[in-house]
This record gives C-alpha cells, structure tokens and sequence, in this order.
C-alpha cells in the first residue's frame, strides 16, 4: 500500500510518500512559510535531486495542491497511486489511546483537544481538511503523538493540584513523541533480543524536540513532557520544566504579558536561551569547543537533565533492561550520549567509548558487553509508524462489512 503521510505546522505542511510493504520512502518535501508573502517548498521524488521552489500558499490547502502537482505532474513524477493518507496529530486527549480513521466524531475530538495544544491541532485539523479535499476517495486515518502514553498510571499522569482541575478541564500529563517511543522500543526488542513482555526500556528522543519516557513490558508508563510538549527535558527553544513561580516573577518583573511569557518558554528559551547564540546542538557543540562559556553551559545544562530523568526512570522502572536514544541528537551524537551517561556505572550503565563513537545515524550497540544494562542508539522513524498503522486501519475499512 501507498501512504502519504502529513504533518502539518502553523505553517508548514511536511510530507512523506512510503510503501509500506517495502518500508521504502518514495518521495519527501515540505513547504514552509505558508501563510507569509512567499512561501518556500522543496520536493524530492526517489533518488531524484530535491526540487526548490518560492510560491504563494496562502493556506494548507494552497500548500498540498502545489505539492500534489508537483508529485503527479511535475518534471520527476511518483509512479504510484495513493492509497491512504496517514495525518501526525499531535493531542488525542483522553479521547485516543489508539490511531483512527478520521470522520466526523474524530474532527469534533481533535477540536475538542484545542485547548490542550493550541499551537499543534488546529494546524493539525487545517491539513485533514485540506488533505480530504485534495484527495476525497481515500481513507485518512489520524496517528496521535500522545495514544502511545494512555497507558500511565494515574500515580504518573495526576499533577498536584486541586482535583477538579483534572475533572473539570483534563488537565493532567499526557506525553508525546509517542510514535518515536513506540518505533524505537520495538527495534530494540528486535536488536537487543529482549522479550517484550519482561521488559524494562527507557527512550530517549533528544531532538529539536525532547523526552524521555520509561517503558514497561511494551507500555509507556511514564514520561517527560506533560500537558504539553513544553515540560520535562532542556529542549531547541522550549525552557523544558521550570519553577511555575518563574511565570509569575516574569510578569511582574519583566512587565511581560502571559502570551509574551508563552513565547518566551516556548521560542526563546532552551539551548537558545541558555547560549544566547544557537538552538541547533550542532553549533553549540562547535562554539563550546572554541571556548564560549555559555554554549558549554547549555550543553551541560541539557545532559545533566536527561541524566536525572535516566536515573528517575531507572528508580520507577526498578532498574532497566537498556536505555536508546534517538533522534537528530540521540542517534548523532556520540559526544552528547557519552556526557549525559557519564558516572552512571553505579547504577548499572557502562558506555564503551569505540562503539559509542563508532554509532552515527545508524544503530548500534553503544554499551560494553559487561553493562548490566544495555545502551543503544537507533535511528527513530516517525513516519513509518504513521504509515505501518495508516495501512492497518485502511485495510480493516476495506474488509468491513459497513465499509
Ligand atoms: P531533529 O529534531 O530530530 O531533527 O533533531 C535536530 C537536532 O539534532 C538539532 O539540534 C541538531 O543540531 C541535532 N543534530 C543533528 N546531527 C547532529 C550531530 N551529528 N551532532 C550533534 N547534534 C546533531
């Protein structure tokens, strides 16, 4: 089956087009700037070169028909029919412990979680739409980047406040990267040769976007981020947790707005803010090595956190079978992963230096054979799990008798 999978920004709309029974990517793009005077778009069909190209994409809508005719009719075309498109949701709610197929009720729920992600689902939902349009006789199935974490226990989920906060508006940890979690374990049950049923696994996503989450036999039972993806880990340019008191002394302090704190916890904290120079680790890592204090600060200030949520997981899962790290970090860095699990030989994790050198962008056993837990790097692929449960759930709708 041929899957277009989507995930779509308040002003980017990404693509990948995947068979998903040879797990191949056959075509990727994106377009960026929708919305602003120009828009940027940029298509790759199989090996092809990647076509750039300014527009004008006023809307998701705009976006997704420029990107369909560049796919169908442009100089390199995909030779190949859609068969189901696959939408990257970011907030299910209590609503989804599990991906759908998207059709009235699902519209009405992914509305319904607003509030919860203002910045994610509504742009979610405008590429739904636009994507429904562009291609109305195929299924569209909706992939939520918080179903994989229904599974906490509410002793993980509940924050400290008065009850009926979590009665009266959800408000409570829900997590995410849930698919990434979810991929990443499932290799490494495979790599690893670990039985998923007795098995303790802690992931780490360390990407533009950050967390950490503790798995159980399979299951997600606790993890960084929380209501939003703006708790837990030092992340690009999302503060990560903080002291809540820090907002009131913003706003009093700072004379800022609570919609200028928003944006100053979420675009402008983080590796940014900390240096004060780059959110890209990349460059922090390069500026620290030619002796800026503060990009080495912030790369210290990011590993010590992932280290004390290691050792928080290692304490609730009762130790661990290994720990994995992924993403643009977590599956590059060797320097990074050699930092935050530094000095944790007493609790069981032993890197060796070779190995953990020798892992970049491919996976890799990164620990000694002697570490009482293991240490892995794997590259995570968000997409295929999108495209893996799209196919599922389009091919259940095409047996069913009310299809
Ligand atoms: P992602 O959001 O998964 O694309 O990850 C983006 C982050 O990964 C950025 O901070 C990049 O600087 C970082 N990254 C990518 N490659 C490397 C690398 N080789 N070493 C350190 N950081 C990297």
């Amino acid at each position: 089956m041929i899957v277009l999978v989507i995930n779509c920004g308040s002003s980017s709309l990404k693509f990948d087009v995947l068979d998903v029974e040879a797990q191949q990517t056959l075509a990727e793009g994106q377009v960026e700037r929708i919305g602003a005077v120009s828009s940027l778009a940029s298509v790759r069909v199989g090996d092809g070169k990647k076509q750039r190209k300014a527009l004008q994409a006023a809307d998701h809508g705009e976006a997704l028909r420029f990107v369909m005719k560049t796919l169908f009719e442009g100089d390199e075309k995909l030779d190949a029919t859609i068969d189901a498109v696959g939408h990257r949701v970011v907030h299910g709610g209590e609503h989804f412990a599990d991906s759908v197929l998207i059709d009235d009720e699902v519209v009405e729920a992914i509305r319904d979680a607003f509030d919860l992600a203002p910045l994610h689902n509504p742009a979610n939902l405008r590429g739904i739409q636009a994507a429904q349009a562009a291609l109305p006789d195929v299924p569209h199935v909706a992939v939520f980047d918080t179903a994989f974490h229904q599974t906490l226990p509410e002793h993980a989920y509940l924050y400290a406040i008065p009850n009926r906060l979590y009665r009266r508006h959800k408000i409570r940890r829900y997590g995410f990267h849930g698919t990434s979690h979810y991929y990443v374990s499932r290799e490494l049950y495979k790599l690893a040769d670990l039985d998923k049923r007795s098995s303790r696994v802690i992931s780490a996503h360390l990407g533009n976007g950050c967390s950490l989450a503790a798995i159980r036999d399979g299951r997600s039972v606790d993890t960084s981020m929380g209501m939003t993806p703006l708790a837990g880990l030092v992340m690009g340019t999302r503060s990560g947790s903080i002291d809540p008191s820090i907002v009131f002394d913003l706003v009093e302090k700072e004379e800022l707005t609570l919609a200028e704190v928003h944006t100053l916890l979420n675009k402008y904290s983080g590796l940014l803010g900390l240096s004060g120079y780059a959110a890209d680790m990349r460059d922090l890592l390069a500026e620290a090595d030619d002796g800026d204090v503060r990009c080495r600060q912030a790369v210290d200030v990011f590993c010590y956190r992932v280290k004390g949520y290691i050792g928080q997981y290692l304490a609730a899962l009762g130790g661990a079978d290994a720990v994995v790290f992924t993403a643009g970090i977590g599956q590059n860095s060797p320097r990074i992963r050699a930092q935050i699990c530094a000095g944790l030989e007493g609790l069981g994790i032993e890197m060796d230096a070779a190995r953990n050198e020798a892992a970049s962008g491919t996976a890799a056993k990164i620990s000694t054979d002697a570490s009482a837990v293991q240490v892995w790097a794997i590259p995570t692929n968000e997409e295929l799990v999108i495209a893996i449960d799209t196919q599922k759930i389009a091919q259940a709708r095409a047996q069913s008798p009310y299809a």
